[in-house]
């Protein structure tokens, strides 16, 4: 069984995972970020981030993903493909094991798995993904050129991503279960300005219909019952995240949601280990707040090696 030795250990190669690389790697000490996926997480699905400082004018989540990682890399910290199955606590050192047997240990471990999308639990909802369903407008809205489309939620994904369809697709509708948006004004704004646009409020989509692709949804309105059969080519659902925390499951303290609780050192209930960005329970879930406490978990876990 092989075992590999690193003083810091990151689990999660998204914004908080390559920003706890950086600052790790930076202050000397041995890192290793295993992402299990492609480093940039949730954001590389995002059609175009203006909220990140210094990218006012826009920037894709992939390009942005592939920049923290290369920042990262700059200044020794590996990042590789690797999923990991089990943590161990061993005191003074943590145990991390993966799928094939082999392991790898270190002093200071920080948790960065981020969040995936949350289900509607809907029929229809994984029979017709890549078939029309989709949870992502950035891969997938060229497949609807001049078509009409569906997105479900009513946060800054659904509403954002919405608008970002109509550059493709003929006609979006955004089915929304209130009649209360959640996103923020600017992008509320937007959506509302946009000709292409149209919202559906007080009501859920209760089937996904099709044969071998989607081309309709059923849908409740909330308040009189009244049922609908609204035909479309596709179906995006942004319906918010759960957070990635199984691996984590009775090692550190979690909220009742499985989210992760530290203190503003970003440390969990068990010394030696960090945790920050979507997996938190107090996080705005931003870009640019999942950076920043990346970093925090980088330059304590540096400061707790210190004091081993
Ligand atoms: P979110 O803010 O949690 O919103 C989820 C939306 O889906 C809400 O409108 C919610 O309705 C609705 N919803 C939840 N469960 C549902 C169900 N079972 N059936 C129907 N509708 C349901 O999630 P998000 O929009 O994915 O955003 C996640 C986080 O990322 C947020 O913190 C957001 O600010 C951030 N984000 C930021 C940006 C940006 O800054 N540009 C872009 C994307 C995401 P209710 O409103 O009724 O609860």
């Amino acid at each position: 069984m092989s075992q590999k030795e690193y003083d810091i250990i990151i689990i999660g190669g998204g914004p908080a995972g390559l920003a706890a690389g950086l600052y790790a790697a930076r202050a000397m000490r041995k890192t290793l970020v295993m992402e299990k996926y492609i480093p940039g997480g949730q954001m590389t699905l995002s059609s175009g981030i203006e909220n990140y400082p210094a990218f006012g004018e826009g920037i894709s989540g992939t390009e942005l993903g592939q920049k923290m990682e290369n920042d990262a890399e700059k200044f020794g910290a590996e990042i590789e493909a690797i999923e990991a199955e089990e943590i161990v606590d061993e005191g003074a050192h943590k145990i991390i094991r993966i799928k094939d047997g082999s392991q790898y240990r270190c002093k200071a471990l920080i948790l960065t798995m981020g969040s995936a999308a949350r289900k509607l639990g809907i029929s229809g909802e994984t029979e017709f993904l890549g078939k029309g369903v989709s949870n992502c407008a950035t891969c997938d809205a060229m497949f609807f050129r001049d078509k009409d489309v569906v997105v479900i939620g009513g946060g800054d994904a659904a509403v954002e991503e919405g608008t970002f369809l109509t550059r493709y697709a003929a006609q979006v509708r955004i089915i929304h279960r209130r009649d209360q948006l959640r996103a923020q004004k600017l992008i509320q704004k937007r959506a509302f300005e946009n000709p292409k646009v149209e919202f559906v409020f007080d009501t859920i989509v209760t089937e996904i219909l099709g044969d071998d692709k989607v081309n309709a949804v059923r849908t409740k309105n909330v308040k009189t019952e009244e049922e609908k059969v609204l035909e479309t080519n596709g179906v995006f659902i942004f319906i918010g995240y759960i957070p990635n925390t199984s691996v984590a499951k009775g090692l550190v303290e979690m909220n009742e949601r499985e989210e992760i609780i530290v203190n503003q050192r970003m440390e969990t209930s068990v010394p030696g280990v960090f945790a920050a960005g979507d997996l938190l329970s107090h996080t705005i879930r931003q870009i640019v707040t999942a950076a920043g406490e990346g970093a925090t978990a980088g330059f304590f876990a540096d400061k707790y090696i210190d004091n081993l």
